[in-house]
């Protein structure tokens, strides 16, 4: 198909106008950054694994009830999407302590949380992304109150189905991160992607604590074998789909 101009180039993707202003093309990249960018790489053939588990996660999802920006994948590392404006937060929903949570609360790495918890923090790389309190969610006028709501029960239905899925595929959702966007209606739609780059994964067979990751942290804290991990999460994903 005919793409057009580059409307805009992130970390891990790039998305284009297409012929219709309702539609954009997102194609995923190997490039990887970690740390507001700070830590930059390349993961071998990231861009189509990340693109296929998307791509699979957002069918399933749709079939589910969730809305999302997916139309089809015309390349393994491409995905023709609806066109929204993306809500600039990222709403975070987090099952068992790890990562930020544990650096700024001491919680345990590891800790199983009684209650799914969803957190926003704000979209901007100039300010790295800060976590958000519900008033200044309120301050900013990010979104209103009732997409706030609306971002939440989102969340945790994501993260209900994403749970039983993951599960199905042998692996523990730890914690993953969602961007939502407003098409035309001022419809909000699930977007961006979900892969091991915005997912932590354990290995559920796996209790070695480094071992068991099968996500992008194996590449925020060199651990080796990043390819191997994303094709295996790849991998299983398509058993169980099949
Ligand atoms: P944390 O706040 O612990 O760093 O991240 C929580 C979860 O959200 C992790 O699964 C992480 O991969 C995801 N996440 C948070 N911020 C970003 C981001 O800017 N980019 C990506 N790819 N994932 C993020």
């Amino acid at each position: 198909m005919t793409t057009h101009q580059k409307l805009y180039e992130g970390k891990a993707k790039i998305i284009y106008a297409t012929e219709d202003p309702e539609i954009f093309l997102a194609d995923f990249k190997d490039d990887a950054t970690a740390f507001n960018a700070q830590k930059r790489g390349t993961i071998q053939g990231k861009g189509s694994i990340n693109c296929t588990i998307s791509s699979k996660l957002f069918q399933q999802l749709a079939a589910h009830g969730i809305k999302n920006h997916y139309i089809d994948s015309p390349a393994p590392n491409q995905m023709r999407v609806r066109a929204v404006k993306i809500v600039p937060l990222e709403v975070v929903v987090r099952n068992i302590a790890a990562g930020s949570l544990c650096k700024q609360t001491g919680i345990p790495q590891g800790t199983m949380l009684e209650n799914p918890l969803v957190e926003f923090y704000y979209k901007d790389d100039n300010l790295g992304d800060p976590l958000l309190t519900r008033d200044r969610l309120r301050l900013l006028k990010l979104a209103t109150e009732e997409q706030v709501e609306s971002l939440i029960n989102l969340a945790l239905q994501v993260n209900n189905f994403l749970q039983d899925f993951w599960k199905k595929c042998g692996i523990t959702l730890v914690d993953f991160k969602l961007e939502f966007g407003l098409d035309s209606q001022q419809q909000l739609l699930l977007a961006d992607e979900i892969s091991p780059d915005t997912c932590r994964l354990w290995d559920i067979n796996e209790s070695d604590p480094n071992q068991r990751i099968m996500d992008k942290d194996r590449f925020r804290r060199d651990l080796g074998k990043v390819e191997d991990a994303y094709q295996a999460v790849l991998q299983r994903v398509l058993q169980v789909l099949t």
